[in-house]
């Protein structure tokens, strides 16, 4: 055993950490809370236009049957008189009943527009209502999401407090300069700096290394730090 074995368990420590980072912070759990996220960003804008067009359509209706309100006052007042029998000159009389069936195609009208206008109201009141649905479930899935989230990145966090402990452990006896190195290799190849060679082959960048320089590394001392040729990763030799 040589400190280039404790190297590649440092690297094999060191991957293991790098794939625990990439889960925790891709997490599936993650990304829905994201698209969550973005939807409720969209409902709650909806909301707030729909909020706006409801109240404006119960504005316009209370509007429509308070002026429904004054030609139904109207035609009763019409109404009263004629039948009184106050009027009784015929002239007149002529002209309240031509004023009262004016009186009351103007209401029927009214009424359609009261109805037509209830109709809106009704539908923007459902259509509010449907948004606010959403809108709670989007916030019921955001509190799950984020409790699992959580929960995941804990898991993960203790995995990698654990890693922490170990790499310490395997660390220990590599001199610095032998650190130094692998930390610049793993920084510039991608988190691979060391590589174990089998059978002739580097298993980083896994090409299999020329039969004389595999013979040439082997008449090294055990001690030598050899790289490969091709990559430039530190070579672990059994
Ligand atoms: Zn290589």
């Amino acid at each position: 055993m040589t400190v280039f074995h404790d190297l590649l368990r440092v690297q094999d420590l060191d991957t293991a950490a790098d794939r625990l980072r990439h889960r925790r912070t891709n997490l599936p759990e993650l990304a829905e809370l994201a698209a969550a996220e973005d939807e409720l960003a969209l409902v709650e804008g909806s909301l707030a236009g729909a909020d706006a067009n409801a109240a404006e359509s119960a504005r316009a209706l209370r509007h429509l049957e308070a002026e429904l309100a004054v030609v139904e006052a109207k035609i009763a007042e019409l109404d009263a008189k004629l039948y009184s029998g106050v009027v009784t000159v015929p002239r007149e009389l002529q002209a309240m009943q031509t004023e009262g069936s004016a009186l009351r195609e103007r209401r029927s009208a009214m009424e359609d527009e009261v109805l037509e206008a209830m109709d809106g109201k009704e539908r923007l009141d459902e259509q509010l209502a449907e948004l606010g649905r959403r809108r709670d479930a989007l916030d019921a899935a955001g509190v799950r999401l984020r409790a699992a989230v959580a929960e995941s990145q804990a898991a993960i966090d203790r995995e990698l407090a654990e890693e922490v402990v170990a790499r310490a452990e395997a660390a220990a006896a590599i001199p610095a300069e032998v650190g130094a190195l692998y930390e610049m290799l793993r920084a510039r190849l991608g988190g691979v700096a060391a590589a174990p060679l089998v059978n002739g082959r580097c298993g980083g960048c896994h090409l299999a290394l020329p039969a004389t320089e595999v013979a040439r590394l082997r008449k090294e001392p055990a001690e030598t730090l050899v790289r490969c040729e091709q990559c430039e990763r530190i070579l672990v030799r059994p």
